[in-house]
């Protein structure tokens, strides 16, 4: 974790300039949400961008997260390096008294990155199968609740067992639906059943809107579009649920 705090002294005189500049739009983003009352998310990108938006995001954190959480990093647990990291990222957190954000993802960019270290000849950072990749975001899920008053979380997932397993480890543990440290999140357009009954049963929900220019969004929506085709067991039911409550509208 020292690395990240000390990630500057490793750069160029210019890089620390455009790192300085970097540092303070986010300064001036964080302080209008601090102010403003809403949360700032960062996205968790390729691995090898992420280490400054994690040492950026762990720095914001240290400033702004003292008495509640404004900003939260993403931590994708496909990459098998990252329970230890929120592990890591917790015992920071500890020490220098800060509420740590977390937005827990699987992961976006799984072929890019396996095809990348193949090229490179480096070894893939990506879990070897899906299990392992869910066994450590609900491994994530666990830790984070187990210290849900030190770690704010966002189950961002469309998985409907991770789902049910962070609502049910929330009822074994008596913590109350409204905690202001847990709270869901779907993608718009995406697993709307799931974002629905959390919040019919008092969980903070939200959907995570994509907007910006098109060379940014289209290929997001792209990457959207494979997941969908790939996770083909979750949408047809969610297909089937779509189409049977068009039906009961339309009687
Ligand atoms: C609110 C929200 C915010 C998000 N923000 C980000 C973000 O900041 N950065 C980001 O990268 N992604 C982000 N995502 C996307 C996310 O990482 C997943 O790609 C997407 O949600 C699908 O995973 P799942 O848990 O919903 O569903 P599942 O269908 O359970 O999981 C699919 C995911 O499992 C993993 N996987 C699939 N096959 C394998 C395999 N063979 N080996 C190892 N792992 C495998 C991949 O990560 C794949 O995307 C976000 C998603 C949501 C809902």
């Amino acid at each position: 974790m020292k690395r990240y705090y000390n990630a500057i002294e490793i750069l160029s005189p210019d890089e620390k300039e455009e790192w300085h500049a970097a540092v303070k739009r986010m300064l001036k983003i964080c302080e209008d949400a601090n102010n403003k009352e809403i949360g700032v998310l960062i996205d968790a990108e390729e691995s090898w961008i992420q280490e400054p938006v994690d040492a950026l995001t762990i720095l914001m954190m240290d400033t702004f997260n003292k008495d509640k959480a404004v900003v939260y990093n993403t931590i994708q647990l496909y990459r098998h390096d990252r329970l230890a990291f929120l592990k890591d990222s917790y015992e920071a957190s500890s020490k220098r008294q800060f509420i740590l954000g977390v937005k827990l993802v699987r992961g976006a960019y799984m072929e890019k990155e396996r095809k990348r270290a193949i090229a490179l000849g480096y070894p893939s950072p990506i879990q070897p199968d899906k299990e392992s990749t869910d066994r450590d975001y609900d491994a994530a899920i666990s830790f984070a609740i187990e210290h849900i008053h030190n770690i704010a979380i966002i189950v961002a997932t469309h998985n409907e067992k991770s789902n049910i397993y962070a609502t049910q480890l929330l009822v074994e543990k008596k913590i109350r639906q409204d905690h202001k440290h847990i709270h869901f999140s779907q993608l718009y357009g995406m697993s709307d059943n799931i974002t629905f009954n959390l919040a019919k049963e008092g969980f903070s929900v939200s959907k995570y809107l994509p907007f910006g220019p098109i060379k940014d969004v289209i290929p997001y929506l792209m990457r959207r579009a494979q997941e969908n085709s790939s996770v083909s067991g979750q949408t047809g039911r969610e297909l089937t649920l779509i189409k049977r409550e068009l039906k009961r509208r339309s009687k």
